[in-house]
């Protein structure tokens, strides 16, 4: 049992409003999907279902090729491997995908959809959200790392739930594989010989549903890595943003495990009310935060973090915020969005007025930042999905909103 708060040491408290642990495991099914294995661990695989080692190489290019530019959704489609093969496979592996509980689709082509993940109690299953968010140029996947959040950022309602667990390299993966399912985007690339394919609609990916990423490393540097494969689903490293609260010692690592592009919840351009807005900044303040920004790999002018900085009512979101929010970002290949607060029952904010939003744009513009909030009024307000939780609950047309704009991280 947990001692009372008040035998607790400040210390002890600190750590417990910054960081939980996760409530459960993963227990893998007897017999586990395919979908997210590294092509090592596909090798393995097909050793157990008595590929000799010398033909491994071939055989998992064939697999990844059915699973990941096909789509294959069984191992009866795996027309390329011998009927044995196949059925040696089926013995022992699936191909499943996440279970989709629910699915929305919004007039503007937004799709959300609630995903059922495996509890460690059968029957106890848990939720996550994945959102697809189509624009003009881009189609692009915001995607869950937790179920629940290490964290307990005020403003966020993934905040006030608990961390349930971890999701596996496989349902990270598994969430772009049944988008592109859901979609019927694998039928895009596969043009008769001599045509143009067309685009994919799924193009990028943000980390940036439930969870913190950076606090779920190896699975997320796993999964990441399936989906960039170029021989596979082919989604660029450039065109995937990995969102963090600021776990300053992951910054690096996923600099140079990951290699994705970067984006930071800032929300804050002080110590003290970081401090409340997001309590991991208690144990790494904005000093070292930005720090690790400035070292990440391979910043440029065409390659920038983007500082997300949601907008709350009277809380940090005066015209002297938006002048010391320039400052701070002085030297920092930058694109700074500005999220329109998203209530949730029971938050105790509000979103600011929207011609605040303007006026604290103005100042963010005027200093050389090309992204908030210009004309058409909205058009480039830039949100994220983490806040977003109801399955039954109609996408708001604000939530569309900044989903659309969401989709704009490069
Ligand atoms: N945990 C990661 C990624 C998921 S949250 C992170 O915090 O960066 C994705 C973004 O949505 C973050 O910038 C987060 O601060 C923001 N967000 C969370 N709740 C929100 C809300 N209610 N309204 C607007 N943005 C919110
Ligand atoms: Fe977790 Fe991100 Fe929400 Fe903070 S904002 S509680 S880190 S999901």
């Amino acid at each position: 049992m947990t001692a009372p708060l008040a035998a607790q040491k400040p210390e002890d408290l600190t750590a417990a409003a910054i960081e939980k642990r996760p409530l459960e495991r993963y227990v893998a099914p007897a017999k586990p999907s395919l979908v997210g294995f590294s092509r090592a661990e596909l090798g393995q695989a097909l050793g157990e279902a008595g590929v000799p080692e010398r033909q491994q190489r071939m055989r998992v290019q064939q697999i990844w090729h059915c699973l990941y530019v096909r789509g294959a959704a069984d191992f009866d489609t795996m027309t390329t491997l011998s009927k044995e093969l196949r059925a040696e496979l089926a013995a022992r592996f699936t191909v499943a995908r996440p279970e989709v509980a629910a699915e929305q689709i919004s007039v503007d082509g937004t799709r959300k959809w609630l995903i059922r993940l495996p509890g460690e109690v059968a029957g106890q299953p848990h939720d996550v959200e994945c959102v697809y968010i189509p624009e003009t140029d881009r189609g692009t996947l915001c995607v869950s790392s937790q179920v629940g959040c290490t964290l307990n950022c005020s403003f966020c309602h993934t905040g006030t739930q608990r961390l349930v667990r971890n999701l596996t390299a496989g349902e990270i993966v598994g969430q772009v594989v049944l988008a592109r399912d859901r979609l019927s985007d694998w039928q895009r690339a596969a043009a008769p010989a001599g045509a143009e394919p067309e685009k994919r609609l799924v193009s990028n990916i943000v980390m940036m549903g439930m969870g913190e990423p950076l606090y779920n490393f190896e699975a997320v540097r796993d999964g990441l890595s399936v989906v960039a494969d170029g021989d596979g689903l082919s989604i660029s490293k450039r065109r995937i943003t990995l969102s963090t609260s600021g776990v300053v010692p992951n910054i690096a690592r996923a600099g140079a495990e990951i290699g994705s592009m970067l984006a930071v919840s800032l929300h804050a351009v002080t110590d003290e009310l970081r401090d409340v807005l997001v309590p991991l900044n208690r144990k790494y303040p904005l000093r070292e935060l930005l720090e690790a920004c400035r070292n990440y790999p391979g910043l440029s002018n065409a390659r920038r973090i983007t500082f997300e900085y949601v907008m709350l009512k009277g809380v940090n979101d005066s015209l002297a915020d938006a002048r010391a929010l320039v400052r701070l970002l002085k030297g920092i290949p930058a694109k700074i969005n500005l999220i329109p607060f998203n209530p949730w029952p029971g938050s105790t904010y509000e979103c600011s007025d929207w011609d605040q939003i303007e006026k604290f744009s103005e100042i963010v513009f005027n200093a050389g930042y090309a992204s908030p909030v210009r004309t058409p009024r909205g058009r480039d307000i830039l949100a994220a999905c983490g806040q977003l939780k109801s399955a039954t609950e109609k996408l708001s047309a604000r939530e569309r909103m900044a989903l659309r704009a969401m989709a704009m991280t490069d």
